[in-house]
């Protein structure tokens, strides 16, 4: 019987990558591939790269030469990812030890690559494979690609137009996953509210997907990431604020706030209209936890532009909020941009600007929270530390946001609780649990 080949892999950047690494292995282990804990033993390994921004690439360039100069002898290095997917031909120029070349994610071409069968001719169903760092966690990717042209943008051009998946092929691996033990899945997309809205011949979007995922399966916590104020309906919120299992949690990154520049980013509503969406968010589901994201720096930003966001974000009080400073990516409508460029010191005073007011407004949220019983969820034992776990509640999403530290109290991992917060601190409840 010919030996077991084994594969170990590297993802980086971001959740949508992940998801592609446990495509990309779910294909093969239904090929008789096997799991390789360490790099050194493996007959393959994967480096999932990300070219997003300038240090992203570079990092993964790094992860690249590092394999190549450590590989053993025999091993194959295999790149896929958004970088080689963006500049195939120079990195096949650069780095000529690389054996394989994939590209971003697309069903059977590894198989192709290794000379292995179609992945229909294989008699064995590919199993999900979840590289969660906590297994009781799942994400899923609803879609791939990006309708829109927002102008700083390089995800269009790499991962090309959006296309959907069926919500019947999303229940099925929400289905496989909740056999596995997954207690909660974050679905993910570049936009998860035009879900569906690109196909003409079917009536599927994101609120008829959650129905059909709250509908098929019985997995306590559902929550999704990326929202695009556009399509965000009344009927979406309703559905958020009746069900428990969808958590109270919305990440919608805005960019900005102010009319000129979002017109410059080409991003499809206004001050007026996102404020309006806001508060209604507020009113439909006052215990929402809300998230979104901010670029300073874009090109002509004056003073003024960044004032306004600023009253934006003070006038919401977000509860968690993530900067950006703007660089040109290759391709993009913003790198011809012929306004105004902001100095790099300008950029990063903003950007610490937003930073340290998020920082007070996230510690008074948290400290306002002391006292009060929270539903928690355990994501994981914490080592050499004075706290006994590590978990969220619903208004943390996994690996991004606030983390609860258990100071009294057993639990397991993967299981929910009731618990007291005791103490606070800008990024954290100190919990006991009940
Ligand atoms: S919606 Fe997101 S992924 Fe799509 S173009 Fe805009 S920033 Fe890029």
């Amino acid at each position: 019987m010919p030996k077991q080949k084994s594969i170990y892999t590297v993802h980086l950047g971001c959740s949508k990558n992940q998801v592609d690494a446990e495509n990309i292995l779910s294909e093969l282990i239904a090929h008789d591939f096997k799991l390789a804990v360490n790099p050194n033993e493996a007959d393959f390994v994967l480096i999932n790269t990300c070219g997003f921004i300038e240090p992203a690439k570079e990092e993964s360039i790094d992860v690249i030469l590092n394999q190549l100069e450590q590989r053993s002898e025999n091993q194959k290095v295999i790149v896929a990812g958004c970088l080689s997917e963006r500049y195939p031909k120079e990195l096949a120029q650069e780095l000529q030890g690389v054996d394989y070349w994939l590209g971003t994610y697309k069903p059977g071409e590894i198989l192709k690559k290794l000379g292995l069968s179609s992945p229909h001719a294989c008699d064995k169903l590919p199993e999900r494979i979840n590289l969660s760092e906590h297994p009781h966690h799942a994400y899923i990717k609803i879609a791939e690609g990006c309708n829109r042209k927002c102008a700083f943008c390089a995800i269009p051009g790499i991962r090309g137009k959006q296309v959907s998946r069926s919500i019947n092929e999303i229940v099925l691996e929400a289905q496989e996953l909740e056999k596995q033990g997954v207690q909660e899945i974050t679905l993910i997309a570049q936009d998860t509210t035009f879900f569906g809205r690109e196909k003409t011949s079917v009536n599927e979007n994101l609120y008829s997907l959650l129905k059909a995922l709250l509908k098929h399966t019985t997995i306590p916590w559902i929550r999704t990431l990326y929202w695009y104020p556009e399509f965000v309906d009344d009927e979406l919120l309703d559905l958020m604020a009746s069900e428990t299992r969808l958590c109270k949690y919305i990440d919608m990154p805005i960019q900005h706030a102010s009319d000129s520049i979002l017109k410059s980013m080409s991003r499809r509503y206004s001050q007026k209209s996102l404020t309006t969406l806001m508060q209604k968010i507020k009113d439909k589901i006052p215990n929402v936890a809300l998230r979104s994201t901010v670029l300073v720096g874009f090109p002509g930003e004056t003073h003024e532009d960044f004032e306004t966001l600023m009253s934006f974000i003070e006038n919401f009080q977000l509860d968690h909020l993530g900067g950006f400073i703007y660089s040109p990516e290759e391709g993009t409508p913003a790198e011809k941009s012929q306004e105004t460029p902001v100095s790099e010191s300008d950029a990063r005073l903003r950007l610490s600007a937003i930073t340290e007011y998020q920082e007070e407004v996230s510690l008074n949220r948290n400290e306002s929270m002391i006292g009060q019983k929270v539903k928690i969820i355990i994501d994981e034992v914490a080592e050499e530390s004075e706290y006994h776990f590590y978990g969220r509640t619903e208004a943390s999403a996994i690996d991004i946001d606030d983390i609860v530290k258990v100071i009294e109290g057993d639990a397991e991992v993967g299981s929910f609780y009731e618990a007291l917060v005791v103490d606070a601190g800008p990024h954290e409840l100190i919990c006991k649990i009940l």
